[in-house]
């Protein structure tokens, strides 16, 4: 068979599946394909390619991508075991010699899919909060981090908490579940409310946490501001029916980021003053 051929093979067989199959000729236009269709999670290459070959395409790949993230899988004619395992030691997935069976084809296709999909999950779980699907605490700290890393010039952003007024007498009041019903539906007004580029967590109990970067502070304080109109507004309707009402207490830090710590203490003082001056506000931390 020739490559073509063998690539029209493969991609037969990937399409019973309901794969998505991208061709590429060599190593080259297999990186540019890359680079136009990040969420490519398979790539399948044969060793023996023009221009660039199946070994050096994996070790650029690496360089983009980890193996939580792509599977590669390497192909060549049967009886090559040095070159397998070189392969895999640089960084692939797993290998399949030609001629194959399509059941270990499909197997081996099968298996590797899986992993990625597993350790997405795992991702997702060490990530988020069971109970509002935001992010974690731990997350936004590694996600604040590597926001101060990257912005070598200026750093500058807007970090915030925002505390649940009186939400102890909600718990008292409506019982727990209750409680829980307006931790997961707040979940969604801040999802709704934020966008990819800002990071919102669950900071802990009924307190949540905030980076805004690129805002100018009036853009960043409007935001909190309106978020606290919302939440004010915002009729929670329980399961039997009752609907209550909660309000939040905002602390906001603008400014240069050192460190993340740094800034959510400013914010904090401004919440605690928050509180202390009647709740239902947004302040700004000193
Ligand atoms: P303040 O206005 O001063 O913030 O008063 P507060 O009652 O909100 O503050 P306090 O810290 O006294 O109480 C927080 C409450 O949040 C106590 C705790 O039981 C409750 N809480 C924390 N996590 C959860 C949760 O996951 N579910 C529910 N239902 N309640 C929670
Ligand atoms: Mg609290
Ligand atoms: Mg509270």
């Amino acid at each position: 068979m020739t490559q073509r051929s063998v690539r029209g093979y493969i991609k037969h067989l990937l399409s019973i599946y309901q794969f998505n199959v991208l061709e590429a000729e060599d190593g080259v236009e297999a990186l540019h394909i890359l680079k136009d269709n990040p969420s490519i999670s398979l790539v399948l290459t044969d060793f023996n390619m023009p221009n660039m070959d199946g070994v050096e395409l994996t070790k650029h790949i690496r360089q983009l991508y980890s193996s939580q993230d792509l599977a590669i899988i390497g192909m060549s004619t049967y009886g090559n075991n040095k070159l397998s395992a070189h392969f895999l030691k640089i960084g692939g997935s797993d290998f399949i010699n030609k001629p194959f069976l399509e059941e270990e084809f499909f197997c081996r296709i099968n298996q590797n899919m899986e992993l990625l999909e597993h350790i997405s999950e795992l991702q997702y779980l060490a990530r988020c909060d069971y109970l509002t699907g935001l992010y974690n605490r731990r997350y936004f700290f590694e996600q604040s981090k590597e926001y101060i890393k990257q912005k070598k010039d200026g750093k500058r952003a807007a970090v915030a908490i925002l505390d649940i007024d009186f939400f102890k007498k909600i718990n008292d009041t409506y019982g727990h579940d209750a409680g829980d019903l307006v931790l997961k539906k707040l979940g969604v007004i801040l999802r709704n409310e934020f966008a990819d580029g800002d990071v919102v967590a669950r900071y802990g109990g009924e307190e949540f946490c905030f980076l805004l970067p690129e805002h100018s502070p009036e853009q960043a304080l409007q935001r909190f501001e309106n978020l606290r109109k919302q939440i004010e507004d915002q009729a929670f309707i329980l399961s039997d029916g009752h609907s209550l009402k909660v309000t939040s207490s905002i602390g906001v830090y603008i400014g240069r980021i050192n460190t993340v710590e740094d800034a959510l203490n400013v914010a904090d003082k401004g919440l605690y003053r928050a509180k202390e001056n009647g709740r239902n506000q947004v302040v700004l931390g000193q």
